[in-house]
């Protein structure tokens, strides 16, 4: 019986196979089969010929490896990018509040399809955004992320965020770009009926994220966990990125900023945290002992002068970490391959050349994400039965041509041409270019939006 056309098989062959499961198997010449939206085949040597209706992609010169996973984002960004460079981040948050205050649903739609499409190209299947600026006037910015991911092809799990702590109560953002938390929370209650499907080979997957602790009230971190957890649904939120905020909750709560969020319901398997750089070794063992996640930012984190994450000792300990663009207005290459070149130059540097390896940057680049998303038992790795999200990497060109090992061209070598990107199933990204929209437009369109928005407030891009 011939599968129906939607369901014929793609083999991709003759490719340096990098499967990143558990046992890290790798076939040096090696297939990989994919029906519907699923992997329906791995292994070394050729895929098997003369199947009738079946498709071949010719893999020689190619890295296959699991699309990477992006952890942390803020998609909105796109259209304010490279403003108050040389601030820190208590600086360059009280630059830009002001700006994002003035966005609205159509600049929203605009700059999320360009952050999407741009970490596509990066290789990236897998993204969350976390978005907490939600002008009063500004129209169902939440749905225009989801409209955005649903137009560029990307699997996506937003999270519906939040400020309730302005200036005038001792936060950090001006009063009028903060809500009150009855509307927070019905918001993000409706955010989550309305678009959280918890299905296993789910495109779209809602969680909870107040967005730090010099923005947001106890009483709403403790509100959003409950209603994250009578959802079931993840909870997500900035944490210990900068000295500033350490000092901020030393002198606020008389605490770390981990003990301080423990006191509020804030660790569990079901929680992680964006960038995670000043941990003490107590806070460490907490995060590790209920299984708490990070969002590793290198990028944004050397940006903004806000230091390393101890990424050796997390894992050591046993802590789920992926990688996060964190962007795109402190993050302005928005690139998810470039955050697993950074992160193993960046631990390397701070550890020595013992402190990270290239295959296990690409392990937290695709099933560390993976898991601290919750979906390290669907996608993240290349194994019969997980969802097709797969990037195959050109290696065979002059950037590359010859680097002895694929994987430690991937990592430290520049981004290799991308040859094709499947997420779920479908190509996003064929001979480095989108199928799913014209690169050309959205750039047209996002230089458009971003100047709408700045020059409302004279600001010059
Ligand atoms: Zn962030």
């Amino acid at each position: 019986m011939s599968a129906p056309p939607e369901l014929e098989t793609l083999y991709i062959d003759n490719a340096y196979i990098a499967t990143v499961d558990a046992l890290g198997n790798e076939y040096s010449s090696g297939h990989i089969a994919v029906r519907g939206n699923r992997i329906t085949a791995v292994g070394k040597g050729s895929a098997p010929r003369g199947i009738a209706g079946a498709g071949y992609l010719d893999g020689a010169g190619c890295l296959v490896t699991p699309g990477l996973v992006n952890t942390h984002h803020h998609l909105y960004q796109w259209v304010t990018r490279g403003l108050a460079v040389d601030s820190t981040l208590f600086g360059w948050l009280e630059t830009l509040y002001p700006i994002w205050g003035r966005i609205d649903a159509d600049i929203v739609r605009t700059a999320a399809t360009g952050g999407l499409s741009w970490l596509a190209l990066s290789g990236c299947t897998m993204t969350t955004d976390h978005h907490y600026v939600f002008p009063q006037d500004g129209g169902d910015v939440f749905a225009a992320t989801v409209q955005a991911a649903q137009r560029v092809g990307l699997r996506f799990h937003p999270t519906r965020g939040s400020m309730d702590l302005g200036r005038s109560q001792g936060g950090l953002p001006p009063d009028s770009v903060v809500e009150d938390i009855d509307t927070i929370l019905a918001a993000t209650e409706g955010a989550i009926d309305t678009y959280h499907d918890s299905s296993s080979d789910s495109m779209l997957r809602v969680g909870v994220s107040p967005c730090s602790p010099f923005s947001v009230t106890a009483e709403l971190m403790r509100k959003a966990a409950e209603l994250a957890r009578a959802k079931g649904v993840r909870l997500h939120t900035h944490l210990c990125e900068t000295l500033d905020e350490q000092e901020y909750c030393r002198e606020r709560f008389s605490r770390t900023p981990v003990e301080y969020v423990a006191s509020l319901g804030w660790l569990g398997p079901d929680v992680w945290f964006a960038h995670a750089v000043h941990l003490d070794d107590a806070s460490i063992a907490q995060m590790s002992a209920t299984g708490t996640g990070v969002a590793h930012c290198p990028t944004s984190n050397a940006r903004l002068g806000s230091g390393i994450a101890r990424v050796r000792d997390l894992r050591n300990a046993g802590v789920p970490v992926g990688l996060g663009v964190d962007g795109a207005a402190s993050n302005e290459a928005n690139s998810l391959w470039e955050e697993l070149h950074h992160a193993v130059l960046f631990a390397r540097a701070k550890g020595g050349p013992a402190a990270m390896t290239a295959r296990q940057a690409l392990e937290i680049a695709t099933i560390g994400g993976a898991r601290v998303l919750g979906r390290d038992n669907e996608v993240g790795s290349l194994e019969v039965g997980k969802l097709a999200d797969i990037a195959v990497w050109r290696m065979d060109t002059l950037p590359h041509i010859d680097i002895s090992d694929p994987i430690t061209g991937l990592v430290f070598g520049s981004q290799p041409p991308l040859e094709l990107l499947l997420v779920n199933g479908a190509a996003v990204v064929q001979k480095s270019r989108l199928t799913t929209v014209d690169a050309d437009d959205v750039a047209r369109e996002v230089r458009r939006a971003s100047q709408e928005l700045l020059s409302t407030l004279g600001v010059t891009a």
